[in-house]
């Protein structure tokens, strides 16, 4: 994970930990190399402008010639301003309401979508111990609907009985009469992905949206995109209330860019990496961990 921007960083800043004192030109030089760095990580260039800005002000502002460790204090200014670029401190669901809550997965096809669906119902139910089902309302790839029952069946999670022909809303609305009658809290919804966003895609989510009122509507972006998935999450956050972002495959992204721009982008959280493919690839995206992460 990150492992390429990881390692051009450390070597800018091995650079300048090696210093006794660093000069104003000196901070300017390092910083030049942060900027191809993440540049090269796939980062978008407003992104990469801002943060560098930032951190020269930070840096020279902060004195950082006359430190006693001048390199290690540019390094602290740097692994702060990350944190602020992935979003500061986690945000976790928006669960605490009168059950059932409903949770509207949405994405383009191939993203991970229902892959992550599952994902998060089992760590629903087994680390918050809640009752949870899911639901597949896409109705346009063929095997869709079973791939979904038979994730259920692994991580020992309901799934709404399939019932052929039946459209999308209508499942929705199924599944939300179920999910009261049986006492569920959470129902997640796992809605039909495309090849490209598309204007039937975005009519069905909405409609469904507008059915089930959900509390959080979360958007499965593939990492390994980079500046496509934050241009995917654009498109989504402009025709539906997005809560926030999944991004999965983070186990392969050595680069990093899809992390790093999205909530500066999109204003949206990042609220889970998908680390692999096993059910319980799953973690709460840590801005601090992952900036640790970032600069080894
Ligand atoms: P969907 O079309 O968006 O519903 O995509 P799927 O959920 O069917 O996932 C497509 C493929 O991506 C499957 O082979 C998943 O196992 C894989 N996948 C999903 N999330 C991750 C992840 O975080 N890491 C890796 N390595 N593979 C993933």
């Amino acid at each position: 994970m990150f492992e390429s921007l990881s390692d051009r960083l450390s070597g800018v800043f091995d650079k300048l930990r090696g210093r006794g004192a660093l000069t104003e030109a000196d901070v300017r030089a390092a910083m030049r190399e942060v900027r191809v760095a993440l540049l090269e990580a796939d980062v978008a260039l407003p992104v990469v402008k801002d943060f560098v800005d930032k951190v020269t002000e930070r840096a020279i502002g902060a004195e950082v010639t006359r430190s006693v460790t001048p390199g290690q204090q540019v390094v602290k200014i740097v692994h702060d301003a990350l944190i602020e670029m992935l979003g500061g401190t986690g945000e976790a669901l928006e669960l605490g309401v009168t059950p059932p809550a409903v949770i509207m997965m949405v994405g383009l096809q191939g993203s991970g979508k229902t892959t992550t669906t599952a994902k998060i119902a089992k760590r629903l139910s087994e680390k918050e111990r809640k009752k949870v089902m899911m639901a597949s309302l896409d109705v346009n790839r063929p095997a869709a609907q079973e791939q979904l029952r038979i994730l259920g069946e692994q991580v020992n999670v309901a799934t709404l009985p399939i019932i052929a022909g039946q459209q999308p809303v209508d499942i929705a609305r199924r599944a939300m009469q179920a999910a009261k009658l049986q006492g569920f809290d959470v129902v997640l919804l796992d809605t039909a992905g495309r090849l490209h966003v598309d204007q039937a895609l975005m009519a069905e989510m909405q409609a469904v949206a507008a059915t089930t009122d959900p509390h959080e509507i979360l958007l499965v972006v593939d990492a390994l995109t980079g500046q496509d998935a934050v241009n995917v999450a654009q498109s989504f956050a402009g025709q539906v209330e997005l809560t926030g972002v999944v991004l999965t495959r983070l186990d392969g992204d050595a680069r990093g860019g899809a992390s790093l721009s999205m909530r500066a982008v999109t204003g949206k959280p990042i609220k889970f990496a998908g680390t692999g493919e096993k059910l319980d690839a799953l973690d709460a995206f840590d801005p601090q961990r992952v900036a640790g992460r970032i600069l080894g």
